[in-house]
C-alpha cells in the first residue's frame, strides 16, 4: 500500500503530461494568422493591449514612413513578441507597379530603415492591395530572386475601405474560413478596426483558433502563387 502512494503523484503528473499534449495537438490543428497593415500608428498601442488580452501573435507589415514617424511603437511591437513585414513606403499602386524593380526598391528602402530602428531587416513582404492585380510577374520574379516571401492573406473582414460594421466584418470572416485549411486574416491599423478587434478575437478564439506568427521560414501564401499574374499585366 506504501509502494503504491509513491506511485500517486507520478500517475498523476502522466495524466496531466498527457492532456496537455492532446490540448496542444488540438490547438496547433486551429491556427490562424492575423495580420495588420499600414502601421505603426497611434491606434497600434490599442491594438497591442487587445492581443495581449487573448495572448494573441500577429504580424504587422508596416510602412517605411510611419517607421520613421514611430519608432517607439515599432520597438514595442518587437518587444511584445510580435513581427513584422515591410509594406513598401509609397503605399501608392500608380508608383510602387510603375517599373519592374520599384517594388523591390521600395522593400529594401524600407528594410533599412527597419534595420536602423530595430536593428535586423525581415524577408516578410505584402505589396499594396495584395500580389492582384496591379504586380506583374516580373516584379515578382524580382523580389523572390532577393529572397522576399511576399504574403497576401485568405481572410478578408473588409476593414481596409470605409468603416464597415462588425456584422458584415464577422461575415466576411465565417464566409472565408470555411475550408480554409490556412487562415491568413488581413486587418488595419485604423481606428474602425481597433473598435472591433476586441469582438473579432473573441469570435476567432470562441471557434478554437489560436493566433500564431508568420514564420520566415515559412512557404508564403499570395495570389501571384495561387492564380498567376492579371493578364494586362503579365509580361
Ligand atoms: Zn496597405
Amino acid at each position: 500500500m506504501i509502494e503504491l502512494k509513491k506511485f500517486i503523484p507520478l500517475l498523476l503528473l502522466a495524466v496531466l503530461l498527457l492532456s496537455h499534449a492532446v490540448f496542444a495537438a488540438t490547438d496547433s490543428s486551429k491556427l490562424l494568422y492575423l495580420t495588420f497593415d499600414d502601421g505603426p500608428t497611434h491606434n497600434t498601442p490599442a491594438i497591442l493591449d487587445i492581443l495581449k488580452k487573448y495572448n494573441a501573435k500577429a504580424t504587422f507589415f508596416v510602412l517605411e514612413g510611419r517607421i520613421t514617424e514611430n519608432p517607439d511603437l515599432l520597438k514595442r511591437i518587437i518587444a511584445e513578441g510580435h513581427h513584422v513585414g515591410l509594406h513598401g513606403v509609397s503605399h501608392d499602386v500608380n508608383k510602387i507597379y510603375s517599373a519592374p524593380s520599384i517594388p523591390l526598391e521600395e522593400m529594401n528602402k524600407a528594410n533599412e530603415t527597419l534595420y536602423n530602428t530595430i536593428g535586423f531587416k525581415t524577408k516578410l513582404i505584402r505589396t499594396p492591395y495584395g500580389s492582384y492585380p496591379y504586380m506583374s510577374l516580373e516584379q515578382y520574379k524580382i523580389l523572390k530572386a532577393a529572397n522576399y516571401k511576399l504574403w497576401d492573406w485568405t481572410v478578408d473582414p473588409r476593414d481596409g475601405v470605409g468603416t464597415p460594421s462588425i456584422d458584415t466584418m464577422l461575415k466576411h470572416i465565417e464566409k472565408d474560413l470555411k475550408g480554409n485549411e490556412k487562415p491568413i486574416i488581413l486587418l488595419h491599423d485604423k481606428k474602425s478596426t481597433v473598435n472591433n478587434l476586441d469582438t473579432i478575437l473573441n469570435y476567432l478564439s470562441s471557434r478554437g483558433y489560436s493566433f500564431a506568427l508568420i514564420d520566415e521560414s515559412m512557404d508564403s501564401v499570395n495570389f501571384m502563387e495561387l492564380y498567376g499574374p492579371a493578364k494586362n499585366k503579365s509580361s
